[in-house]
């Protein structure tokens, strides 16, 4: 087992490796003073891990119950969100009970926005399972639903107690969402670390799990750590998503995120060499890791379909975009990009 320490407003560990989700119980009762908790997952991953999630707790002597909800981005909602509220107050859970969050960025988005919310705010566990998940969104604290306008419109930073990454949870992902999931482990080594790329070059889909998860995990502590509340660095975490936002806005999100991110790092490594940043070698290699990993780098939306979509993000502030662009592997920049200038870089980019 790995584990991996944050220190942001909050310190915590990130447990990562195989067989973990046994000692969730005992872990819980470690924190203190929680009678009950209360394990968040969707409807394919409770029939999975569900059962053993909840005798672990039972077996560390807490009191569970259980909020599952249809799978699927569709349900990170107000309307889920209120219904949980609703569920955890008729449960009476108190501010010193806990939540589980058990499953992917979908689950772990709603549940640490409710754990922000519930009683002006309890504590709340990360146990990712999917790989977008352990690597990027059961640490540093984002959390999140979407409103009708747009993705992640309403959230809070809330960190959770401890993030309990059981690797043996992934062999169950669908060969889709496990690819999806790389692409974020992609933009990792992409961001930050040569070396990683070059290990996912040599083993591809067989990566060493443990090793990877931990590596990316660090790389996001240590963003986190200089910059919890996004107002700089933290930026860097969304190479590939302005154009891949706007990639899947255009697909009426029938492409996964996971393949719009993958389109938009190689537009994002396209880009940056019309622009001189980095040479013609690091943006074919990193294409060339993608598409090892069978994600998509390429879209046939035209450079202005996919300006307007880019432009129409609804987090925008002003009239410059920041692009994150890469120099050369391990290392990227925040590009503050005038929107008159968009269309055309994204032109060379495509
Ligand atoms: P997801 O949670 O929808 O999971 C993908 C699919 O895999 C779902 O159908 C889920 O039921 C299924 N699944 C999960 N674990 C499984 C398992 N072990 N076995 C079988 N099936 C399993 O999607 P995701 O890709 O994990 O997360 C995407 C979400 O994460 C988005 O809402 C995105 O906005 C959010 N996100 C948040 C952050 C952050 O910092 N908070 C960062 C990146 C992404």
């Amino acid at each position: 087992m790995t584990i991996v320490e944050v220190n942001a407003s909050k310190q915590y560990e990130v447990h990562i490796g195989p067989g973990l989700l046994p000692v969730l119980g005992p872990k819980a009762a470690a924190l203190g003073k929680a009678q009950k908790v209360c394990i968040v997952s969707d409807s394919n991953v409770w029939p999975l891990y569900g059962a053993a999630a909840d005798a672990s707790l039972h077996a560390a002597g807490l009191e569970t119950c259980a909020f599952v909800f249809p799978a699927g981005e569709a349900s990170k909602n107000g309307e889920s969100f209120l219904e949980l509220l609703n569920f955890l107050a008729e449960n009476r859970l108190t501010r010193s009970d806990l939540l589980v969050a058990l499953g992917g960025g979908v689950v772990g988005d709603l549940t640490g926005f409710a754990a922000a919310c519930y009683q002006r705010g309890i504590r709340f566990i990360q146990v990712p399972t999917t790989v977008l998940a352990a690597v990027d969104s059961s640490v540093g604290g984002k959390t999140a639903i979407d409103l009708a306008s747009g993705k992640n419109l309403a959230g809070a930073f809330w960190q959770p107690s401890f993030v309990l990454c059981d690797i043996d949870c992934l062999d169950t992902l669908p060969e889709e969402v496990f690819r999806d999931g790389c692409a974020e482990v992609i933009k990792t080594a992409v961001l930050f670390d040569e070396p990683l790329f070059m290990e996912l070059v040599r083993d591809g889909l067989r990566f060493d799990r443990e090793k990877v998860i931990a590596a990316c995990v660090r790389h996001k502590r240590d963003i986190v750590a200089a910059d919890e509340f996004d107002r700089g660095q933290r930026n860097l975490l969304n190479l590939g998503h302005t154009f891949g936002h706007a990639v899947e806005l255009l697909s009426d999100f029938t492409l996964s995120h996971g393949r719009a991110v993958a389109i938009g790092t190689a537009i994002a490594g396209r880009a940056s060499v019309s622009l001189g940043l980095c040479d013609q070698g690091t943006a074919t290699r990193i294409m060339w890791l993608l598409e090892r990993f069978g994600l998509p780098v390429f879209t046939p939306h035209s450079a202005q379909a996919l300006c307007e979509a880019a432009i129409s993000d609804k987090k925008r502030s002003g009239d410059t975009i920041n692009l994150i662009l890469p120099k050369k592997i391990g290392e990227c920049t925040i590009r503050p990009t005038p929107v008159s200038e968009l269309e055309n870089l994204i032109q060379a980019g495509l």
